[in-house]
Formats: C-alpha cells, structure tokens, sequence
C-alpha cells in the first residue's frame, strides 16, 4: 500500500468520543519505548506525526490518524510504565481497556515487542487477556537493527515457543526495524489485504 496521505485527527481518552465515521481502525500499542511511535512514523512515512517517548509532555491519549482517507491508524498509550504509580497505570490500563473492548471499528490490534528481551509477564498477560476476549492481533517485533539477523531469528523463535506454551495457534509475526525501514511493505500490505475482504 502507498501512503498518500496521513493526518492527525484527534486525541481524547474517551471512546465514545472517537471518530464516528464507521472506517477500519488499526491500533497500536507496547510498553513504553518498545518503538511505538518510531514504528507509526516508519509507517506512515511522516517524520513526527506519533510523538516519541524523548518529547516532553508525551500524552496519553487514543490518537487517532487518517491514512489515505480510508482506515485509521490509532496510536494506543504504552502500558506498564512505572514510573506513572500504581494510580497511573490503572488510568491508563482503563483507557486501553475502554478502546480495546468497545471499538468495533478496531479491526486488528498490534501488539509491539521489543526483539532483544526475553518473554515478559506483562507483555504475554496482556496477550493472554486478548485472546479472552477475542480480539484480533497481531506481534510486531521491533528493534531488529540493534541485533545480529542470526540472534532476532532465534528471539523471535523462542519467544513463539513461549507463545505456544499456552496458544495452540500463533497471531500473525511481524519483525521490524524503524532505523533500517524493515517490515513497513509487509505491515501496509497486511493492512491492504484486510481492508479489501
Ligand atoms: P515509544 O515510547 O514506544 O513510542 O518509543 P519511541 O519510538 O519513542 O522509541 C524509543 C527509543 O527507541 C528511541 O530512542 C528511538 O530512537 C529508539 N528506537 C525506536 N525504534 C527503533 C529501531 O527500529 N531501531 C533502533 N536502533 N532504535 C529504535
């Protein structure tokens, strides 16, 4: 998919108050500094359209962007960020929650990894809640530069194997690199192809 166009359209932490234009959503979402808005911008080929975690005031907020004037593209607060207190992480947990259970227009959600670290509890628990309750998605494995092709391929290899620990069928996997551009053909066209059916 060519991008032709991507457009801030608005943020607020009320579902309700999203778009109500009935398009095709794609979020995304990971712990803090996974990559998240690195990957939105690889993405969408706009150098500061998400804002990255080093920007002061950051927000947490349900971001959403218009592409191509045909689908969203949802930017998700970072979950598990401790230094926000217990407090601040169970209001942003509710955000999330609110969007990911009540947006049916959200059509797939991707889930960002970082490729260098083992399984974490909060990552799989997260994951382990969405298939609970039936919500699509997908693993985006990000940060594949930072290591040698050989070590991300047996990263992401074990971490499938932690996966099929407890799934019997694994989401679809995709492996990134927002410095070296890596994956965006493979994400856009996963995108194009579900948007089609
Ligand atoms: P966010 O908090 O998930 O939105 O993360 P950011 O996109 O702000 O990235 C966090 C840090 O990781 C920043 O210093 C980025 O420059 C760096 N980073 C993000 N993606 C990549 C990548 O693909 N490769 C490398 N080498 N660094 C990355």
């Amino acid at each position: 998919m060519e991008i032709k166009d991507a457009k801030f359209v608005i943020s607020n932490t009320d579902v309700s108050k999203c778009p109500a234009t009935g398009l095709p959503e794609y979020a995304f979402i990971g712990r803090s500094n996974v990559g998240k808005s690195s990957l939105i911008n690889m993405l969408t080929n706009r150098k500061g359209l998400a804002m990255t975690s080093s920007m002061p005031g950051k927000t947490q907020l349900i971001n959403h962007f218009i592409i191509n004037n045909e689908w969203y593209l949802v930017d998700l607060p970072g979950y598990g960020y401790a230094q926000r207190g217990r407090e601040g992480r169970e209001n942003i947990r509710k955000i999330i929650d609110g969007y990911i259970l009540n947006r049916h227009e959200m059509t797939c959600l991707f889930v960002l990894i970082d490729c260098r670290h083992e399984p974490q509890k909060i990552d799989l628990e997260f994951m382990r809640w969405l298939g609970e309750n039936g919500v699509p998605f997908c693993i985006v494995f990000t940060k594949t530069d930072k290591l040698g092709s050989v070590r991300v391929r047996e990263n992401i290899a074990a971490y499938k194997m932690r996966l099929l620990e407890e799934w019997e069928e694994l989401p679809p996997v995709f492996a990134t690199s927002s410095e070296k551009k890596v994956g965006r053909d493979e994400i856009l066209d996963y995108i194009e192809e579900i948007n089609k059916s």
